[in-house]
């Protein structure tokens, strides 16, 4: 396995790869590697001759109060992850690297970014699209891989590779839990003892949520009453809309998500199902 800190260094990487009649397949990152990523990589290498993952803390998706600082890193672990799980390349690059000055070309969301995480956190997805546009002219991966955990991640640059004609496929991977129901998240290690026992209720709120609304009633008010009693988080949000178009007129396939914020952490889960018509 190769460790690409450089833009050049990939570019000739994939040159040679393609040259080669190799397809890529594209894993992005944050790093601080768990058994989501790891299905990302499995399913990549299922359907590509080669794998890249990116690992990058991406700036330029954080607020100004978030987390960029104190994001847990450990590119040791990651590394010796990433070779046992047969990741061809890891492009690891500098914030200096990917961003050497200030762009005045920026990328918007737009309406998607309305809803859900993209109103708690404002130009979150405005920074994502931007580095995943660049990773993609710089892998030209033949397919990349998102997962549902970051469902709305999932809905935006897929709406970004349809309407720009990314040459490439977009392909989902559902959510890895742990044992009690906890989605795997980087972040998990930022909750105390008491709220990694209260976590699991995000998932029990989601699946009686999706009762609620496969039985025509109000999901939201059912989960928040549950959330406020088993869970000392304060709800960030929990909506259910259309996916991945993300309007709230529901007919088909949905989403049920939430963003429950904790001391340290603020995690968030989803489901996806389909409505049936009335
Ligand atoms: P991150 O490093 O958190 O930016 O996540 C990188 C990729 O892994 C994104 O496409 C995430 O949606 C995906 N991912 C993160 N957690 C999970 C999980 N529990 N199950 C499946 N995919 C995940």
């Amino acid at each position: 396995m190769r460790i690409i800190e450089t833009i050049k260094e990939l570019r000739q990487w994939v040159a040679d790869t393609r040259a080669a009649g190799s397809t890529i397949g594209l894993v992005p990152t944050m790093g601080f590697l768990h058994e989501g990523h790891m299905k990302l990589v499995s399913t990549a290498k299922d359907e590509n001759d080669a794998i890249v993952m990116s690992i990058f803390v991406n700036p330029a998706q954080f607020g100004p109060d978030e987390d960029f600082d104190r994001y847990p890193r450990n590119m040791a672990r990651d590394t010796q992850l990433a070779k046992d799980a047969g990741v061809d390349v890891i492009f690891a690059p500098s914030v200096e690297e990917m961003y050497p000055r200030q762009s005045a070309i920026t990328i918007s969301a737009g309406r998607l970014a309305e809803q859900l995480c993209g109103k708690s956190r404002p130009g979150h997805f405005d920074g994502v699209l931007k580095v995943v546009t660049k990773l993609f002219h710089l892998v030209q991966p033949d397919k990349a891989y998102f997962g549902q955990k970051d469902a709305q991640q999932l809905a935006i640059i897929e709406s970004l590779a349809d309407d720009f004609n990314f040459p490439l496929q977009i392909r989902r991977v559902g959510t890895v839990r742990e044992e009690d129901g906890l989605a795997k998240s980087s972040r998990n290690v930022y909750l105390t003892e008491q709220e990694r026992k209260e976590a699991p209720h995000l998932k029990k709120a989601l699946e009686l949520g999706k009762q609620a609304a496969l039985a025509k009633q109000d999901p939201v008010a059912v989960m928040t009453d549950y959330l406020r009693d088993h869970t000392s988080g304060k709800i960030d949000y929990i909506q259910f809309l259309s996916y991945p178009d993300l309007t709230e007129k529901v007919e088909g396939d949905a989403i049920l998500a939430l963003a429950v914020q904790f001391e340290k952490a603020r995690l968030i889960d989803n489901l996806l199902f389909t409505v049936k018509g009335n």
